[in-house]
């Protein structure tokens, strides 16, 4: 990879700021400056006038189920418990590991084109399915075996699982530990889990408190909400990040802050299966390290980033009636350095800092709804779209042009996937 400066483009930096200024990347795809870089060191690069871009952290995308772009919008407007048992668990049992990686590429293109560098996936076939797509693609991410307590031998599968995956990983493709969630394992399964977490130390992906049923039930079954009742398990002893968290209390997000757990906020699959909504600005309020997620794209039924930090940013003024709640600054974080830190990542990737991975996407500024550009961190959130990243960098490499599609082999995989698991019908 040889040096390349990006020249003057509008960045959006640490520290909340915002300015004109260079980027240099480095030959090992590392960011080497930032700022104005010297004419001697431009003679020697690569250079890329971006003026008329702007160029932002990658986006972290920390809760998703990347494969189910095989059942985009299956069972839209059931109730969530019919929704799974009805349109979703029958396909997802016909799954084979081929379905699966074809699935997670589709979705990375996905991400990837919306200026997404890094995705926490939780699926069937981490290994060979989302594992093997994120090393194929160059995306960074966490993958996870989940952890489901009726499974014979799951238990052992989900320790060994991650142990093998991260013997000689590289860092910007893990495996973490994983529950599904309280209510699909029992405290046997989280104890023991917790316990080989001594030895592995990886955080733990898991939804908790999505449903007032499942937080109500889980408070009969064990005389605590979830999230106090998987602390007690040992299972939030490394840290992590909970999908949900809608009916989480403020003894919970306490918790959470103490144990270094971060919540996942996903406003739109919430929305979309009526669960409601968490309350983000009194977790931020007791130190919980917040991000976003999209979570699977058969409840929201996109992968776009974007459109979460949009109704992220909205909801919560809609529900508090005041419009100063959750700054737009506020939520780019959330989006990009809170989800790097939830997955132990924040030492190379969420921020355009030198030292840092070149993780980012370039967007162009000339469209019509992105003019003027007075308050750019407003016109982040409020005013722009997945559709207007121009391109995506992770590591210093382009991983997504606009214009570049998947090829046409991922699209045979995809379109027969699709088939196979009998959905082709519905196709129009
Ligand atoms: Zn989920």
């Amino acid at each position: 990879m040889a040096k390349t400066l990006y020249k003057n483009a509008v960045l959006v930096l640490p520290g909340r700021k915002t300015g004109r200024g260079d980027i240099l990347v480095d030959e090992n795809g590392k960011i080497a400056a930032i700022g104005k870089v010297a004419e001697d060191v431009e003679r020697l690069c690569a250079v890329s006038d971006v003026s008329d871009f702007l160029i932002m952290p990658g986006l972290v995308n920390c809760h998703g189920h990347t494969a189910m772009t095989l059942v985009r919008g299956l069972g839209g407007g059931l109730p969530l418990q019919r929704w799974l048992e009805e349109a979703i668990f029958p396909v997802e049992a016909k799954m084979t590991a081929e379905d699966v990686h074809a699935g997670a590429i589709w979705g990375i293109r996905e991400m990837l084109a919306g200026g997404t560098t890094c995705v926490a996936d939780m699926y069937d076939f981490p290994g060979e399915g989302m594992g093997r797509a994120l090393r194929e693609t160059g995306m960074k991410g966490r993958v996870c075996r989940v952890g489901l307590g009726f499974v014979p031998g799951r238990l052992e599968d989900c320790i060994s699982f991650t142990r093998e995956f991260n013997k000689g990983a590289e860092e910007s493709v893990l495996a973490d530990i994983c529950i599904h969630s309280e209510y699909l394992t029992d405290e046997p399964f989280c104890r023991a889990l917790a316990e080989a977490n001594k030895e592995l130390k990886r955080p733990v992906h898991l939804h908790a408190s999505e449903t007032e049923k499942e937080h109500e039930e889980c408070i009969a079954r064990h005389g605590k909400t979830p999230i106090a009742y998987l602390a007690e398990t040992g299972l939030l002893d490394c840290g992590g990040y909970v999908a949900h968290c809608v009916w989480a209390t403020d003894d919970d997000f306490r918790i959470m802050a103490d144990k270094n757990v971060t919540l996942v906020h996903n406003p739109t699959s919430n929305m979309k299966l009526g669960s409601g909504f968490a309350r983000i600005p009194r977790a931020m309020e007791l130190g919980v390290n917040v991000a976003l997620g999209t979570d699977g794209c058969a409840s929201n039924d996109n992968l776009d980033m974007f459109e979460e930090m949009h109704l992220a940013s909205l909801i919560h003024k809609g529900v508090a009636h005041d419009p100063t709640v959750l700054s737009p600054w506020d939520v780019i974080e959330m989006a990009t350095i809170n989800g790097a830190k939830a997955l132990g990542a924040e030492k190379t990737t969420g921020s355009l800092e030198v030292g840092k991975d070149a993780d980012f996407a370039v967007i162009s500024l000339l469209a019509p709804h992105l003019t003027p550009c007075l308050d750019v961190a407003n016109l982040i959130v409020n005013s722009m779209h997945s559709s207007d990243v121009a391109a995506t960098y992770v590591k210093g490499k382009c991983v997504s042009m606009r214009g570049i599609l998947p090829s046409r082999s991922e699209e045979q995989a995809f379109n027969s996937a699709v088939s196979r698991l009998g959905l082709a019908e519905n196709m129009v």
